[in-house]
């Protein structure tokens, strides 16, 4: 094997448990959302163990992630929801995703997907109950109400679901999220009265599902929380991360006062210091938006990286601690015996750590534990 740079190791046991803990709270259905290669952590696996703990959907935003999955042999219910107007959506149909659906125009390109694949297709219709981003607005919904109901009525469609997405609930007693509900009944209520019967409502994120039953309904789409990320700032609800960044040393040198350090020389050494160099960088995930705040765990403790991140390399201020080439570094972990986590990556970043966990090990060798 060739020795990588950037480790990145994923715990499958922690998906497992962390799948457990948000089931506990809700007599709803849970579906992994395993976006963006399972935000780094790798889709298929990590599908594999949300599904082994219980989760029973899994949810994706492309087509090549839907397939993706299917050709890994997983035959779970999968919904995709963010497709291009030209999308081939046949081979979905074929593969029996469920597709969300925001326009008219994509609802009749599907149905004639679906004329053309000989098999009818599920959609889960989107509302934008606030958010502005993906879904139809209330003075759009009707027509996608009226379309889907001729639709359904010509045998090529059902509708399975029906859903939107939140933009505040991971601000606590914010009021966004109570008027996104009351539109989202309002849609539902217009879908019943098209004589459809979905038998899926869904809007719930990873932090609605924690901190919000009444935004359960029929499924919780759970993503942050699968990778062991606290969603609401300050509380608690007994996750764990799930990946892990390591690095080693691969160059130490002693530092007198004065020395500049990086680019420009942004830092410099003040007293007698030993500086360890890690070959890791930007391009490994590591925001150049956390200079000056970032540690990583070495020799037992958190040490700053110091003077500018570059795009494979990072310099490590290790002070007077025995440090030498070789020495494992954590940069990230479940923060068990004090090494940083990615949520102190993304303060540092001023990002979130969705982000962090996404643009972690680009170019990292992963490996799975826990199976
Ligand atoms: C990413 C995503 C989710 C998961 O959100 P988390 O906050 O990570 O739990 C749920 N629904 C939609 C539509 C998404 O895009």
């Amino acid at each position: 094997m060739i020795e990588q740079t950037a480790r990145l190791a994923v715990d499958l046991a922690a998906v497992r448990a962390n799948v457990r803990a948000v089931s506990t709270g809700t007599r709803a259905a849970v579906m992994a959302v395993v976006k963006a290669d399972g935000f780094g952590h790798g889709a298929v696996p990590v599908a594999r163990a949300a599904l082994d703990a219980g989760a029973t959907w899994l949810g994706v935003t492309s087509a090549a992630e839907a397939l993706r999955l299917r050709q890994a042999g997983i035959e779970a219910p999968v919904l995709s929801w963010l497709h291009p107007i030209e999308t081939d959506f046949e081979p979905l149909i074929r593969r029996e995703v469920d597709l969300g659906v925001s326009t008219v125009a994509h609802l009749r390109r599907i149905a004639v997907a679906a004329e053309t694949a000989g098999r009818a297709v599920r959609v889960h219709l989107k509302a934008d109950t606030g958010l502005a981003r993906n879904g139809a607005t209330a003075d759009d919904w009707p027509d996608l109400v009226a379309w889907a109901a001729k639709l359904a009525a010509e045998g090529w469609l059902t509708v399975t679901g029906v859903w939107s997405h939140l933009a505040a609930a991971d601000v606590p007693g914010d009021r966004l999220t109570d008027l996104q509900l009351a539109a989202f009944r309002d849609a539902v209520a217009a879908v019943r009265a098209a004589g459809l019967r979905p038998e899926l409502l869904h809007v719930a994120n990873s932090a609605a599902t924690l901190t919000r039953p009444d935004t359960h309904f029929d499924l919780c789409r759970v993503g942050l929380a699968l990778y062991g990320v606290e969603p609401v700032a300050g509380r608690r609800h007994g996750l764990r991360p799930a990946m892990t960044l390591t690095t080693s040393v691969i160059n130490v040198k002693r530092a007198p006062a004065g020395t500049g350090v990086s680019y420009r020389h942004e830092y410099t050494v003040r007293r007698p210091s030993t500086l360890a160099l890690l070959p890791v960088g930007y391009a490994d995930g590591l925001p150049r938006t956390a200079e000056g705040r970032a540690h990583v765990w070495l020799a037992g403790q958190r040490c700053p990286i110091v003077g500018r991140i570059t795009m494979d390399q990072c310099v490590v201020d290790a002070g007077g601690l025995p440090v030498a080439i070789g020495d494992p570094v954590t940069v990230f972990g479940p923060g068990d015996e004090g090494e940083p986590t990615a949520a102190d990556w993304a303060t540092w970043a001023g990002t979130n750590p969705h982000e962090i966990l996404t643009g972690a090990g680009a170019r990292a060798e992963r490996t799975w534990v826990g199976a």
